[in-house]
């Protein structure tokens, strides 16, 4: 899909529309799974995928960091002292062997995802060293697509040789902003040549693939400097691009109450700016906008694939491995194995003590109704195609939809002669508040529900 933001975006609608949602990397989101989802529910569903013989997609959370990002909300052990990981190396060694007694060897790795944290905090001899236990336990497609989050500013070149002679092909690295005044603010000081270095390396080194994450929302952004920002990544000529909405939940994440002060914080009307801004500008640059937060090069297999309609989302973002089940090692990783959703244990040691024990570290979950599935199906499709068909079964979603439409967000549903729902262009913007109203725990909590980031 081309895309060219014609759209203007009102302060109503967005002040209508500026509310706490769920950024839909599951259905249903993480806070309605529940600790009655145990261990042997775990098993149950991997049972079955073994029975279904689908492909398999294995997420590693490596948690360490040097020092904390203000506006990171991810899972991360902060340390400097580098023995922390030794133990951290030999459980998660311990869980793979586990989990590949429990796959079936028939049944092929397509994707590999090392996340974090910081997946090079570990050094190069400790990742060959976890890479052979990984091989050594899971029958890996030669086609694999196997990839690592990378911080520029720890990652070496030995590490990036490294992970090329391993045969990683994705390489992703979180830069958010270059503007100085907002890295010294979010505790992140990242040169452009030092990101240009590892770029230039990992091209060299036959690297398929590099995807740069960037946050708008951040504070002290503006329209202007963000700009600034956008013309760096347009040199880089990254072929993937992430651009997320910065989450601020200082009731949640205490280090972004303590260290980000609300007004720092760019308005909601900054914000589209920003964005419609970075929309136009990559776009009339060549990147396909894919949807929600995502662009890719047109000839990259995600462009591709919301070409094809194949799209997929899962806690990574958008992926095209829909038919992989998706198992994540480590503390805090997520599974998805048929219609599961199950987390691991959160801190470290309940998860040595979990391993040691030669369990699997799960400690909630759920398992999908009907109800469930169908909702994920159609979420699904207004975030990956941006279209979706009208089913009788959602007959009293369809006053909601009707307001989205009335709003200019929607298309089709006044239309008695066509089955299909599309979303406008002013609608890409407002994915998650369509996708909303499908959401049965959301509605069901309208007014309570407080502990989402604003859509916008
Ligand atoms: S943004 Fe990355 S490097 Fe910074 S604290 Fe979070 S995981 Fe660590």
């Amino acid at each position: 899909m081309s895309f060219k933001s014609r759209a203007k975006l009102s302060k109503e609608l967005l002040g209508k529309y500026s509310v706490s949602i769920p950024r839909y990397t599951s259905y249903p989101t993480a806070p309605e799974w529940t600790e009655q989802f145990k261990e042997q529910d775990f098993l149950k569903a991997a049972h079955n995928a073994n029975r279904a013989k689908s492909p398999v997609s294995l997420y590693f959370h490596l948690p360490f960091c040097e020092s904390q990002c203000y506006f990171c909300g991810c899972n991360v052990v902060i340390s400097k002292k580098k023995d922390i990981t030794s133990p951290y190396l030999e459980h998660i060694k311990k869980e793979i062997i586990n989990l590949g007694r429990l796959i079936d060897r028939e049944r092929t790795v397509e994707q590999i995802h090392l996340g974090g944290g910081t997946p090079t905090y570990f050094s190069p001899e400790e990742i060959t060293d976890f890479y052979k236990t990984l091989k050594d336990n899971f029958n890996i497609s030669d086609d694999c697509e196997t990839g690592i989050e990378v911080d520029p500013r720890v990652t070496s070149s030995e590490h990036i040789k490294t992970l090329a002679e391993l045969g990683f092909n994705r390489i992703s690295m979180g830069i958010q902003d270059f503007n100085p005044v907002v890295q010294n603010a979010i505790n992140r000081l990242q040169s452009y040549e030092d990101t240009e270095k590892i770029i230039i390396h990992a091209r060299d080194s036959g690297f398929k693939s590099i995807n740069i994450d960037l946050i708008y929302g951040l504070p002290f952004q503006t329209k202007e400097t963000f700009a600034e920002t956008i013309d760096l990544i347009l040199k880089l000529s990254p072929d993937r691009i992430a651009l997320f909405h910065y989450a601020h939940l200082p009731q949640l994440i205490h280090h972004q109450g303590k260290y980000i002060p609300e007004n720092s914080l760019p308005s909601s009307e900054e914000k589209i700016r920003i964005f419609q801004h970075s929309v136009d500008s990559l776009t009339e640059n060549g990147y396909v906008f894919i949807g929600l937060d995502h662009f890719a090069k047109p000839d990259d297999e995600l462009a591709t694939a919301r070409r094809n309609k194949t799209l997929h989302r899962n806690f990574q973002g958008y992926t095209t491995k829909s038919s992989c089940d998706l198992y994540g090692l480590g503390i805090t990783a997520i599974s998805n194995i048929q219609n599961t959703y199950s987390q691991n244990i959160k801190k470290l040691n309940p998860y040595y003590e979990a391993i040691d024990l030669n369990n699997f570290p799960v400690f909630r979950g759920i398992g999908l109704n009907k109800d469930d599935i169908l909702r994920k199906e159609i979420i699904m499709k207004i975030l990956c195609h941006g279209e979706f068909n009208k089913n009788e079964y959602f007959s009293s979603e369809f006053d909601l939809l009707k307001n989205l439409e009335d709003d200019g967000l929607i298309s089709g549903t006044y239309d008695k002669s066509s089955r299909r729902i599309l979303v406008t262009e002013t609608g890409q913007f407002f994915l998650r508040n369509i996708a909303a109203v499908f959401d049965y725990y959301l509605q069901s909590k309208i007014g309570k529900q407080k502990v989402f980031s604003k859509s916008v």
